[in-house]
This record gives C-alpha cells, sequence and structure tokens, in this order.
C-alpha cells in the first residue's frame, strides 16, 4: 500500500486509548465468520459480501461437508454450488468466484491459500477487503485494516477520517492512527461496537460508557449537546 498519511502524536495516542477502551469492553474481539482454517475462512468471506455473517454460517456447514477442499470446490458443479450459495445473494457470480479461486489455488499455489496480499488478490471475487480478513485471521498477519460498513461508519463518527466512501483511503488513515499490532482486531473491535452500540440509525447516543466518553468527541457530541460536550 502506498505512503500513509501523516497523523499527530496527539491523534495516534487517542487511536489507542479508544482501542484499549474497546477492548475493556469487548474483550474477546474475533471473526464472526465460522471457519476451521483458512480456505474455509476464505469462502466465508467471499460469501459475506453484501451479506450477513449469520447468514454466511448458515450455509457454510453444508458448503464445507458438500465441498471440504480446494480440489473438491475447484471440481464443483456450477450449479450444485449455487443451490448451496443461492441464500446469501449475487450466488451466480459468487458461485463462479469458489470455483474459480479453488481452482487458482489448486494450480498455482499447490493446494493451499496463499499468504501474501499480492498472491489472495490474484483469486477471484478477493479484493483487499477480503485478503485482509485471511491475512489476519487466518495467518495473523496484520498487512491491513479491514473496512467494512461498521468500520467505515465508526471511523467517521469517532472523528478518525473525514473520507465518507473511499475504503481504501479510510484504511490507510487507519493504518496511520493504529498500531499494526492492532489492525486486525480494530476493526473487530469497531464491528462489535458497531452492532451493540453505534448502529447505523440512532436517534439519540446510546448508553453504552464508550459513547458516553468519546459521544463527546465523536459525531453524537451534536445530540449530547454543546453544554454536556464541554463539561
Ligand atoms: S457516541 Fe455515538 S457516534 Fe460515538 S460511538 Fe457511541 S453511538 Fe457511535
Amino acid at each position: 500500500m502506498a505512503k500513509l498519511p501523516n497523523k499527530s502524536k496527539k491523534q495516534k495516542e487517542r487511536a489507542l486509548e479508544l482501542y484499549n477502551e474497546l477492548l475493556e469492553y469487548y474483550p474477546d474481539p474475533r471473526c464472526e465468520l465460522d471457519h476451521r482454517n483458512p480456505f474455509e475462512l476464505l469462502i466465508a468471506t467471499i460469501l459475506s459480501a453484501q451479506c450477513t455473517d449469520v447468514r454466511v454460517n448458515k450455509v457454510t456447514p453444508d458448503l464445507f461437508e458438500a465441498y471440504p477442499t480446494p480440489e473438491a470446490m475447484a471440481k464443483a458443479d456450477l450449479e450444485d454450488l449455487e443451490e448451496l450459495i443461492r441464500s446469501t445473494g449475487f450466488y451466480r457470480n459468487k458461485a463462479k468466484s469458489l470455483k474459480e479461486s479453488s481452482n487458482i489455488i489448486v494450480d498455482e499455489f499447490d493446494g493451499e491459500v496463499p499468504q501474501t496480499m499480492k498472491e489472495l488478490l490474484t483469486l477471484r471475487g478477493a479484493a483487499r477487503k477480503t485478503a485482509n480478513v485471511v491475512l489476519g485471521n487466518a495467518f495473523g498477519k496484520n498487512e491491513g485494516v479491514v473496512v467494512d460498513t461498521h468500520v467505515k461508519r465508526l471511523s467517521n463518527r469517532f472523528g478518525l477520517t473525514k473520507e465518507k466512501k473511499n475504503t481504501n483511503k479510510i484504511e490507510k488513515d487507519l493504518m496511520a492512527l493504529f498500531p499494526r499490532e492492532t489492525w486486525t482486531d480494530v476493526s473487530h473491535l469497531f464491528i462489535h461496537h458497531g452492532r451493540n452500540a453505534c448502529k447505523a440509525r440512532i436517534s439519540e447516543p446510546p448508553d453504552h460508557p464508550i459513547c458516553i466518553k468519546y459521544g463527546k468527541k465523536c459525531e453524537c457530541w451534536k445530540m449530547r449537546g454543546q453544554a454536556d460536550a464541554e463539561k
């Protein structure tokens, strides 16, 4: 990834403080896609595009029973694959990605999911976000920060980025603010807090201790009122 933006010491300290406090409330940050190995995580992540983790977790047990390895999935009948993953949406395209990625893993990588960003990006249906999920959660490599819809929203609300849309720019801001060893967990923590308290639609700031403290610094301070923000 290209050069990261400059961040002040104060900005980095605030980010680390936020990270440590999130960790207190969500002490077990983890990927919520069920998987037993890197291949299963890769496939589950491809399926999770435009779909909830809960829905993906309902589909993958039968899928992995039918096709437990890249070799088996590479040989799958496309229509059978489509049927198994239909409820995750965009199933035709996803079925092609599953089969083609499995083929590439077998042909180019000796049947093993590759462990570098460059190689993962050669798989069909795997963009930087998918690669970050696999590298961080299957291989323990902090190459970047996964920016999904929750991370995008919370990064803006917490005032960690000014970028509203471009996930690559948001990722760079987060990489510049948080220490590298925290990158995988930063996105898990944001996702946990996003599901728990900082939901997409909020009519008033939640009572969560993080919100009460950071509501003075993030978007909710406007709701809490200027006077309260200055206490
Ligand atoms: S205070 Fe508001 S913007 Fe900040 S984390 Fe809580 S819900 Fe999100």
